[in-house]
């Protein structure tokens, strides 16, 4: 005959009929309550050996601080907290206040009788076994370590993936991140059985709309930004899920929020399978909260580096670049003309430059006003940059004055490529404004030749093109 006396507690009337209907009959008495204040009159009043804590349909926001003062009103009496697969952070959080045994819901009736007889029969309160301990401190170094070296973050992601799968029993571990906005993606996998999640979800993106989102713990908490805690795969009530966990020896997911502020824009989550279902002490709970953050950290560390990458190429980009035009600037221009100078010596190859300078362009800005004369600018030098090779640097010099490095070429050939672009500025049509001409000069490079003694023979030569007339290429003196 029971002896005990438990307390129920919900705030549904349904679910206290219900468990008083099932399982009174494990009690000398049942009390229920529909909120923690009436729990804690009633433990005011009467000795409680059991107090069974049912989550369902508790809010978090309201409900956590005063749901853990009963607890710690227990002061280490048995505690039996009935917490739906999908809200298991509620878990470490009452942990705080005091020890409780917990079961994952949804349990059929067999199961939740044989939890609440472990909690009746249990004498002292579970602690971590050092031996757990030393695991935990292993796996949270592995991880530590295995994000020394961030770098790229797909790289990043699988490498924490790695980490996690030193974890006891682990067979799976997997990330899922949200990189665009309503896109969450499976991001990186490891199993050390070969196992592969995209088989198990049956796609790797867009999982915020897949089926699996309300069932699979790593969807759960991405979603949720909750941990959510799965002992037996049935619990989540999507049968075919079940089965191809269970076949693929999977008994235990654990899926983790990644370390993303309450609230905030959901980042993602790491997500966990064991071989081997069993209960987790507070230590525990809380280091897999620590290494998701450790791991939200890692990915953060990640894109910081690439935006750092962006970043610089923009730097880089504006540094060596012409705004109007985007051709090379004069500095970068000068730049890549030493560099060819010395690579032409090097190899002992010719090198050839040729310098323009658009014709009346003073009159075009006169009569058509300055902002037709910027566009003349990026007209012609498109049409320009067009009629090059990708080994050509096209360089505005100067306001209307440009210079083209024309490597592993000859005076000859610069002629003939210089007179190609002359005809073709000659027959592009320019918006706003009439068709505009340049005048040209070419200059080989001759041997021991400075790039300041080379550009200015080109200038000589394209003045003399003025002189000729203009629309003109003339070739320097040597
Ligand atoms: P020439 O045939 O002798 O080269 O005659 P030009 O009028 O082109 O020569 P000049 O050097 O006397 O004038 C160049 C003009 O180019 C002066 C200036 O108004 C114009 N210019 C220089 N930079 C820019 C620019 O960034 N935008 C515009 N719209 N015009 C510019
Ligand atoms: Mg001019
Ligand atoms: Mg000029």
């Amino acid at each position: 005959m029971a002896q005990q006396i438990g307390l129920f507690l919900n705030p549904v009337g349904q679910r206290r009929v219900d468990f008083q209907g099932m399982y009174a009959d494990m009690f000398a008495r049942l009390f229920i309550a529909d909120g923690s204040e009436q729990a804690t009159d009633l433990m005011g009043q009467e000795r409680v050996d059991l107090l069974i804590i049912d989550l369902e349909r508790f809010d978090r926001s309201f409900d956590l601080e005063a749901l853990g003062e009963l607890i710690g009103r227990r002061a280490g009496a048995p505690v039996l907290v009935l917490c739906p697969f999908s809200s298991a952070g509620w878990l470490p959080a009452l942990m705080k206040f005091g020890p409780i045994g917990y079961a994952i819901t949804p349990l059929d009736e067999g199961d939740l009788r044989a939890a609440i007889t472990t909690q009746l029969e249990a004498t002292e309160p579970a602690v971590t076994h050092p031996d757990d301990l030393r695991a935990l401190l292993a796996l949270r170094t592995r991880l530590q370590q295995a994000l020394v070296d961030v770098d790229d973050l797909t790289t990043v992601a699988e490498q924490i993936c790695v980490a996690l799968c030193d974890a006891a029993g682990a067979v799976h571990a997997s990330l899922f991140r949200m990189d665009v906005p309503g896109d969450l993606q499976l991001e990186a996998q490891y199993s050390p059985t070969g196992l592969n999640l995209t088989r198990v979800l049956h796609r790797s993106d867009r999982l915020l709309q897949s089926p699996l989102r309300h069932a699979f713990p790593g969807l759960v908490a991405a979603c949720s930004n909750e941990m959510a805690l799965l002992d037996a795969p049935a619990k989540a009530g999507e049968p075919e899920l079940a089965l191809s966990l269970v076949d693929k020896g999977v008994e235990m997911v654990v899926g983790l929020p990644l370390g993303s502020a309450p609230g905030s824009a959901l980042a993602g989550s790491l997500c966990l399978m064991f071989g081997r279902a069993r209960q987790f002490s507070l230590d525990e709970l809380d280091s897999f909260v620590a290494l998701a953050q450790l791991a939200g950290f890692g990915l953060r560390m990640a894109a910081v580096a690439r935006e750092n990458e962006a970043l610089l190429g923009r730097v880089t980009h504006l540094a060596t670049v012409d705004a109007l035009t985007g051709v090379s600037n004069r500095r970068h221009g000068e730049h890549l003309l030493e560099l060819e100078i010395k690579r032409a010596r090097r190899y002992k190859v010719p090198a050839a430059l040729i310098g323009f300078d658009i014709d009346r362009f003073k009159a075009i800005n006169d009569q058509f006003g300055y902002p037709v004369g910027d566009a003349a600018l990026r007209t012609v030098a498109g049409v320009v940059q067009a009629t090059l090779r990708t080994s050509d640097a096209l360089i505005r010099s100067g306001g209307e004055e440009f210079l083209i490095i024309v490597p592993h070429t000859s005076a000859i050939d610069a002629l003939k490529i210089a007179e190609k672009i002359r005809v073709a500025v000659a027959q592009t049509d320019i918006a706003g404004c009439d068709r505009l001409t340049i005048s040209l000069g070419v200059a080989q490079l001759a041997d021991q030749e400075s790039a300041d003694a080379l550009m200015l023979r080109v200038d000589a030569a394209l003045s003399r093109a003025k002189r000729a007339g203009r629309n003109c290429v003339e070739l320097a003196m040597s």
